[in-house]
């Protein structure tokens, strides 16, 4: 069974939580550098990435968390995917830049600053998976050691994986398909052993 940690600084990461419990993982919320002892993989969830980067300095989790991510697997949802990023729009904070990507916050504008589709993708089988898009970011630049996995026509990317890391633009902690939080929990399922 997986020691799964999920972000706890702010935003809905006890969604996330909820979904891993029905999967069986064993959850633990991370505040601070000790929570990620042990773990083997982590969740970043969805919130606000300037809330979230401000804590994260605050709290000494940085560099802390960048030595996680260089040996385990790690999934941002949404804001979770700004934190991520090596680049984001509009952001004066210090992101973890663990991913090869630049991302547009709020890339969908106002007058669809929420909105739910039917996305195709890739590496997830069962047909197209339901995704919730709040006030979301995309994927506007990803360097070449980062597989797209799904993108919205006229618009662009919004999932990405780089070897063990996961970025996807919506909220897949928002609906019942486990689908998502299955294929990242093989991730860390695959690396174990590696610890
Ligand atoms: N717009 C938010 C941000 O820039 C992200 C929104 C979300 O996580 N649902 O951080």
């Amino acid at each position: 069974m997986s020691t799964v940690g999920v972000l706890a600084l702010q935003g809905d990461f006890s969604e996330h939580a909820a979904i891993l419990t029905r999967l069986d993982a064993a959850v633990r919320e991370v505040r601070l550098p000790a929570d990620l002892e042990g773990l083997d993989c982590l969740i970043i969830p969805g919130g606000e990435s300037t809330t979230i980067t401000r804590l994260m300095a605050m709290y000494g989790l940085l560099e802390p968390l960048r030595a996680f991510a260089a040996h385990r697997p790690v999934w941002g949802t949404c804001a979770g995917m700004i934190v991520m990023a090596k680049h984001a729009t509009d952001l004066d904070r210090e992101t973890l830049g663990l991913m090869d990507i630049s991302v547009v916050r709020n890339a969908f504008g106002r007058q669809v600053d929420s909105f739910e589709t039917d996305l195709q993708i890739e590496e997830v089988p069962g047909g197209p998976f339901h995704a919730v898009f709040i006030r979301a970011p995309l994927i506007k630049d990803a360097g070449p050691n980062v597989k797209i996995l799904a993108q919205i026509e006229g618009h662009g990317i919004v999932a990405a994986r780089q070897g063990h890391l996961l970025a996807t633009s919506f909220h897949p902690e928002l609906t019942d398909d486990t689908r998502l939080h299955r294929y990242f929990l093989s991730f860390a399922a695959g690396m174990s052993g590696a610890k």
